[in-house]
């Protein structure tokens, strides 16, 4: 990981779009501060599109779709995107309706039976507003140690789920989706850009292992400085790293990218 000043003006002068993280990254601590919102504002104002690609529910990314200057929101870690069209959101899944329900009760029969295997682990409170996985709270109002949370996830995968841990939270899923195929789904399907130019155009920002399909793949990445928590479990850590910690690191990184564009 380099230090965000050393980004070159070529470099910055190539991005078309970002693709931001949620929680730890834009948000502090689950709380949107006026410097993160504030520089999310600045992005659209320059002319560069924005992506907003979290592994919160679908019921999240329909109001942000909505109410936030992006181009779109990909919620559920690449499974369910919004956009807004018009008036409306409209939302988008490549799992057909009867697919979806069939999924949804075999994951049901199987996190039931991990829970009873572990009686201490807690839904995530935004269960309610998911489509396509169930999220387990391993860090958000609880603290899950570390161990158990690797035990919880050898299992499941043992059993066939797609298991992807956040900071916050632990999400089981029949979908085979990560962050990285569904921006890419959804930057081809509905905004009209080529696979292989996104991945050399567009840059993206996060700070977690669920931001590893995205570090690994998009050649331009960015970190907030809480990366380095995870920067030894990530297999390809992201090119520059803010000195501030999510929404001031995040800012941070805004007003590099655009100062170097000279916009
Ligand atoms: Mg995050």
């Amino acid at each position: 990981m380099r230090p965000l000043d050393q980004i070159t003006e070529e470099e910055a002068r190539r991005v078309e779009g970002l693709i931001l993280d949620l929680d730890d990254t834009i948000l502090d601590h689950g709380y949107l501060e006026e410097e993160a919102f504030g520089a999310l504002h600045r992005v659209a104002r320059s002319g560069l599109l924005s992506l907003i690609a979290t592994g919160r529910p679908a019921g999240w990314g329909e109001v942000l779709a909505r109410q936030w200057p992006v181009a779109g929101v990909v919620t559920e870690n690449g499974a369910v995107a919004f956009q807004r069209i018009g008036a409306g959101v409209e939302r988008f899944e490549r799992v057909s309706p009867g697919e979806r329900q069939q999924r949804r009760h075999l994951l049901e029969c199987r996190v039931e039976a991990l829970q009873e295997r572990f009686p201490e682990l807690r839904l995530a409170d935004d269960n309610g507003l998911r489509r396509s996985d169930i999220t387990l709270d391993v860090g958000e109002r609880e603290q899950v140690p570390a161990g158990l949370v690797r035990e919880v996830v050898a299992l499941a995968k043992s059993w066939g789920l797609r298991v992807t841990v956040s900071s916050i939270h632990l999400h089981l899923s029949l979908d085979g989706d990560d962050k990285a195929s569904g921006v890419l789904w959804f930057l081809r399907e509905r905004l009209g850009v080529d696979p292989t130019r996104a991945l050399g155009r567009w840059a993206f920002v996060g700070d977690s292992l669920n931001d590893a399909p995205c570090f690994g793949a998009f050649s331009l990445t960015f970190g907030v400085a809480n990366v380095s928590r995870y920067v030894s479990q990530l297999s390809r850590p992201p090119r520059y790293v803010a000195k501030g910690e999510r929404g001031a690191g995040f800012a941070e990184i805004v007003g590099m990218l655009l100062a170097r564009r000279g916009s």
